[in-house]
């Protein structure tokens, strides 16, 4: 907080305005704000008594969930920001060295986020506990009781542990690893140092660096307008899968997921563009093409145009 010296506070500088209590002043009040608009305020869980019937209670709770949910999309975003960042640093040099720096706000985001999913969990339960019945005599110290233990235990993990199975993660991992290789990227706990309890669970599921196919199963050629369903994850051509969905459903059949193996069932409400995916595909493309470009430098013969990214 700044500190201002104002003539209220300075009796001597001025001959009559010295009423004002410094508590009152703008800053704090303004401070009070910011903190209102993260959804997390005392107000919202001042010490007292609450149960199913109090007014309010609920919805109260509710709407703090549902603006932690916001802020766990604006986390999310700045997610596929620092990912991008680091792409365009592994783009610019193999390794270069600021990545690490890259990928502690990348490990950062993804524990606000997981402590952020945590309070919606207390707060869920809460709720479920309130609608059973139960009363709560001091809301704010039986919702620590429950959040801390919980925080606490995924804090202690080391990072081996927290981020092993994280799909963003092994989604960062390769989508760096692409940038200057064009092998399957390695299982993501080569990057992620073993902490102390880690031993045990060395033959644990790891997931493997998954190789991105910048290719739409429909149409076989690179991205356009890459779409993904939420129902199973697949991605796809924006127009391909729409038109999909629009004629199994004139012959009545079930849109299938044209994904081999996958028995999703797809509505066009399941259909999201994916612009973070597009932009990948458009690099990777780039890239590829960067490369063909460097292979024909050194050839003497003359290039034959391989446009399989200009689709
Ligand atoms: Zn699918």
């Amino acid at each position: 907080m700044p500190i201002r010296i104002t003539s209220e506070e300075a009796p001597e500088a001025g001959p009559s305005r010295r009423s004002v209590p410094a508590r009152s002043s703008p800053e704090l009040d303004g401070e009070d704000d910011m903190i209102e608009e993260e959804g997390w305020t005392k107000e919202t869980f001042e010490n007292r008594s609450i149960s199913k019937s109090t007014h309010s209670a609920i919805p109260q709770l509710r709407t703090t969930m549902d603006k932690l949910k916001e802020v766990i999309s604006r986390i999310e975003e700045g997610l596929e920001i620092v990912k991008e960042t680091a792409i365009a640093l592994e783009d610019s040099q193999q390794d270069e060295p600021a990545i690490d720096e890259v990928e502690n706000s990348f490990f950062k985001a993804l524990d606000q986020r997981e402590l952020l999913t945590m309070k919606i969990g207390v707060l869920e339960d809460i709720i479920n506990q309130l609608r059973a019945g139960e009363e709560y005599s001091n809301i704010e110290s039986s919702y620590e009781q429950l959040s801390i233990p919980r925080e606490t235990e995924y804090l202690g993990k080391s990072k081996r542990a927290k981020y092993k199975n994280s799909k963003e993660y092994a989604d960062f991992r390769s989508a760096l690893w692409e940038v200057n290789h064009s092998t399957a990227c390695p299982p993501v706990s080569q990057w992620l140092e073993k902490g102390p309890d880690d031993e045990s669970d060395d033959d644990d599921f790891d997931v493997g660096g998954v190789t991105q196919n910048y290719r739409c199963p429909i149409t076989l050629v690179l991205f356009e307008d890459a779409t993904t369903s939420n129902k199973c994850g697949h991605n796809y051509s924006g127009e391909a899968i729409r038109d999909l969905v629009d004629s199994a459903r004139k012959s009545r059949r079930p849109a299938k997921c044209p994904v081999t193996g996958c028995s999703a069932v797809l509505d066009k409400t399941d259909l999201k563009a994916n612009p973070a995916l597009q932009k990948r595909a458009d690099e990777f493309a780039r890239r590829e093409k960067r490369r063909e470009d460097e292979r024909e430098e050194g050839d003497d013969t003359i290039a034959i145009e391989d446009d399989e990214e200009d689709y």
